[in-house]
């Protein structure tokens, strides 16, 4: 089914890596943070190799509902208690120039991807009072940032509101559409972008990215990758989240226009509109990676939740999205590891205005002109009081995963034991093995993650395996979705 924004066709195929390919900048993923910084140092004259595993735009990117705003959807209210006045000033000036120069790169590059300026409004339904409290906070916090904001009791076609806090000026767009349109842009520029192009091995030392058909030579090293590929402190310090959408065919007019997060339902609506075509998007149903509800009901809610609100009966969109939640609540861009390797990271679920900051302040790095915002947002920072609540509480998850998962694995003679449609982990011949008894008959891997050896858990809404430690994903014939980990779950049975 996959995300409605699939709706615009692909007008551009690139080809594999084949080869040898040498560049002073390899960008590794061609989400909208990897595109933009490849127009960025495109139009700066540098050589730019950008490899993205399958498909332009077919991460987090193709798969997020479309918003963008200088606030942050977990409240400006959470940056201001972790980091004060001042830091959530700049957070939010930071965004908005993010925000702002999206919409310039759309009528620069005349990019068709029904960007228009909305309201973001934080509503209530229900009446929690800690809820409305934080609201009001959220009030004075938006206009300490110098945000237009106001409170409201109206939102046009959504019934049942008791309150929202409306801030003016934000913006939505069609995100697989804007990154397709900038990833041609840098193409033009003379970026060469390679797709179908998994990289395997990263030499930092040697400047060396591997795949299957060839090898980049670069001096420098960007992991636009979401998370960073392979082994990295930061992993440790984020944590992954699954979340889903659906997209219903929808009446002109059915909702009026903007983001629209509901608090107490904790998930958001949005219209789209293309080619005289409208649906209504819901995007919620958040948990942990590796955690998801062995029903695998999470789409199902979301279409009830819709139905519940609007008139629609028909849903052809259903899709699902990973973000990575960092520590301090800050992403993190810049340098990190090696000295010639950069990543951009820790987006939580607002990469669509992070990731081009971080394009900008990366691109400004690689060609040493100083960045308003580097600092900030630094990947080497050192913020131990701000990060240590959510880092323990990630980490002791990791290790209750370590360890708890591996115990009470069922025992089985045969693999057909998994009951069709099923995917579990069991004991089969004194080996764990991770098995998916689908469509097209029994499918066998290793449960071991490849990155750092966690055991991987079925995700039944997405038929995947989940790492629960770091957010790699695999599908159940093993290869690899998203994560740190850059080669697939290994195979099970004779080799
Ligand atoms: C449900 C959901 C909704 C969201 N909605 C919003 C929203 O409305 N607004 C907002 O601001 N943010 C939103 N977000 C967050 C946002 O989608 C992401 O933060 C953002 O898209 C990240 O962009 P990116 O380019 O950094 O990563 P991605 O878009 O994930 O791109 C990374 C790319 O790297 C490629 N890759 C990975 N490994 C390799 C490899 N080994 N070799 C080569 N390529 C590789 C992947 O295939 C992928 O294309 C949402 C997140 C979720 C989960």
């Amino acid at each position: 089914m996959g995300a409605v924004w699939n709706v615009v066709k692909r007008v551009q195929s690139n080809v594999s890596l084949q080869g040898r390919c040498d560049a002073d900048v390899a960008i590794v993923g061609g989400g909208i943070t990897g595109t933009t910084l490849a127009l960025l140092l495109a139009q700066a004259g540098q050589r730019v190799a950008l490899l993205e595993a399958e498909r332009i735009g077919c991460g987090a990117t193709g798969h997020s509902t479309g918003n963008l705003y200088a606030t942050v959807s977990l409240k400006l209210g959470t940056i201001r208690r972790k980091w004060g006045d001042e830091v959530t000033r700049e957070v939010a000036n930071a965004r908005r120039t993010a925000v702002d120069f999206v919409q310039q790169t759309v009528d620069r590059f005349a990019i068709d991807c029904q960007l228009q300026r909305c309201p973001v409004h934080f509503a209530l339904t229900g009446s929690d009072t800690a809820l409305e409290q934080s609201l009001d906070y959220e009030l004075e916090t938006s206009r300490l940032a110098g945000l237009d904001a106001a409170k409201v009791d109206a939102i046009p076609g959504l019934s049942g509101l008791r309150r929202a806090l409306r801030i003016e000026q934000q913006a939505q767009f069609n995100p697989l559409a804007f990154t397709l349109g900038v990833a041609q842009a840098a193409q033009q520029a003379g970026a060469q972008l390679f797709e179908n192009s998994p990289v395997r091995d990263i030499d930092a030392g040697r400047g060396v990215l591997v795949t299957d058909g060839g090898e980049v030579h670069a001096g420098q090293i960007v992991h636009a990758t979401h998370t960073p590929k392979g082994i990295n402190l930061l992993q440790t310090a984020m944590e992954p989240y699954l979340e889903y959408g659906v997209a219903a065919v929808a009446a002109p007019g059915m909702l009026g226009p903007g983001i629209h997060w509901l608090l107490d339902a904790s998930c958001s609506l949005r219209t789209y509109e293309a080619s005289g075509q409208h649906w209504i998007v819901a995007v919620g149903g958040k948990h942990k990676t590796g955690e998801a509800p062995a029903n695998g009901q999470t789409h199902q809610r979301l279409r009830e939740l819709l139905t519940r609100h609007f008139n629609v009966s028909d849903f052809p969109y259903a899709w699902s999205a990973q973000q990575f939640h960092p520590a301090d609540e800050l992403p993190y861009i810049g340098g990190a590891g090696h000295a010639n390797v950069y990543v951009a990271t820790g987006f939580a679920a607002d990469g669509l205005t992070w990731g081009p900051l971080a394009a900008n302040i990366i691109a400004d790095q690689l060609q040493g002109v100083a960045s308003d915002w580097a600092e900030r947002f630094a990947a080497r920072r050192f913020t131990p009081a701000k990060s240590a609540g959510n880092w323990m509480k990630e980490n002791i998850a990791v290790a209750r995963h370590m360890v708890g998962d591996r115990l009470g694995i069922e025992k089985v003679a045969t693999l057909e034991q998994v009951p069709a449609g099923a995917g579990r982990i069991v004991e089969y011949q004194g080996e764990n093995v991770a098995v998916y008894n689908g469509a097209a008959g029994i499918q066998a891997v290793s449960p071991v993650c490849p990155h750092l050896k966690c055991l991987v858990q079925w995700n039944a809404a997405d038929t995947t395996w989940d790492c629960p430690c770091h957010g790699s994903r695999f599908r159940p014939d093993g290869s690899v979705i998203e994560g740190p980990a850059l080669l697939p779950l290994a195979p099970f049975g004779p080799s």
